[in-house]
């Protein structure tokens, strides 16, 4: 029998990626044995090979990258009865370790010994050969690729952050930043009924794309806009009405300003974008028009059917 080989790639410490022969792991009861068909590369990927770490994840033994991923599934664990060799799973990099008060609540994405995908210590899957989580693996239909399966994992960044935000019919939404993640945001945006969408970014090739992608009306930041004329131009844009709720995707602390002043009162501003650990914001004019902010670190439950509102992007009712 051909002798099967399990070709990773491993980074070792910053500007240190090798690829390299592992062994195939053995799935355990509740595992599925996959073999991994598309891989996305996340910024968070670059992050790590160029700088060893991103904030408080520090790489300190080799890893394998990787955490967008799709694959088929090779073989299943003896617990395992809602799959089978041959499905094509899309693959959600989080599962949790323990049952703790996070997950108790839904929130599992907030549990702080969470398993995920390729950050430190954890490895990813970009690899021949992994096992995962079979609860955390989703059946693709026939009309979705493993490619576009693999893409889920970012959209489901977008779907956390517009459900944070209460995108739904009609919200007037501001997007800050058009690279893949303003994207999505734009995306999920839209489907969940958004009528006006704005997006801004520095690069006009981006904002193009945002508009060939279905945004209602794109702005061209330039370097010496001030958090002030932003705000006043995206007004300016919607014909004098302000954004329900802006979604910031650059990290950019203009961004952040401009996010929270663009946005009307009482409305929301979703942080997306990880920037610097600290940011001068203009806290009196968010507290006085109460404006919300609210963070999203990566996402939970974007998979389940029942929790998607409708109109969400058909998908993800793949499970
Ligand atoms: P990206 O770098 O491809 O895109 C960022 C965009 O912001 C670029 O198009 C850039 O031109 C634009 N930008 C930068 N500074 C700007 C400014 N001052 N004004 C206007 N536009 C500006 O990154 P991405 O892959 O789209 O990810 C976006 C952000 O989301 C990153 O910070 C990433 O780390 C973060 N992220 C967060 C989560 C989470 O769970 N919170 C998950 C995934 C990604
Ligand atoms: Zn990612």
């Amino acid at each position: 029998m051909e002798q099967l080989e399990n070709l990773s790639v491993v980074l070792h410490a910053k500007n240190d990626l090798r690829l390299e022969k592992r062994p195939i792991p053995e799935p355990g009861p509740k595992e599925v044995l996959l073999k991994i068909d598309s891989v996305g590369i996340c910024g968070s990927d670059v992050h790590f090979w160029q700088d060893g770490r991103i904030g408080d994840f520090v790489l300190k033994k080799p890893m394998v990258l990787g955490h967008e991923a799709a694959g088929t599934i090779f073989r299943v664990g003896s617990a395992v009865h809602h799959l089978k060799a041959g499905d094509r799973v899309a693959i959600e990099p989080g599962t949790p370790r323990e049952i703790d008060e996070h997950c108790r609540s839904g929130r599992y994405n907030l549990s702080p010994t969470l398993f995920f995908s390729a950050t430190p210590p954890d490895d990813g899957n970009l690899c021949q050969y992994n096992t995962h989580d079979a609860n955390y693996c989703y059946k693709l239909p026939e009309s979705i690729s493993c490619e576009e399966g693999a893409l889920i994992e970012p959209l489901s960044v977008a779907i956390h952050a517009c459900r944070r935000g209460g995108v739904t019919i009609g919200s007037k939404v501001f997007i800050l930043g058009a690279g893949p993640i303003g994207l999505v945001n734009l995306l999920v945006s839209k489907s969940m009924g958004a009528s006006q969408i704005v997006i801004c970014d520095l690069s006009l090739k981006r904002l193009e794309k945002a508009k060939q992608m279905g945004a209602t009306f794109t702005i061209a930041v330039e370097k010496t806009m001030t958090p002030q004329e932003l705000g006043q131009k995206v007004k300016q844009t919607l014909g004098g009405a302000m954004p329900d709720i802006s979604i910031e995707c650059t990290g950019a602390e203009l961004c952040v300003q401009g996010g929270i002043l663009a946005t009307k009162s009482g409305g929301v501003l979703v942080l997306v974008g990880l920037g610097e650990p600290s940011a001068n914001i203009p806290i009196l004019d968010m507290l006085i028009r109460e404006v919300d902010i609210r963070g999203v670190f990566r996402y939970c439950n974007t998979a389940i059917r029942n929790l998607i509102q409708p109109g969400t992007c058909a998908v993800l009712c793949c499970r």
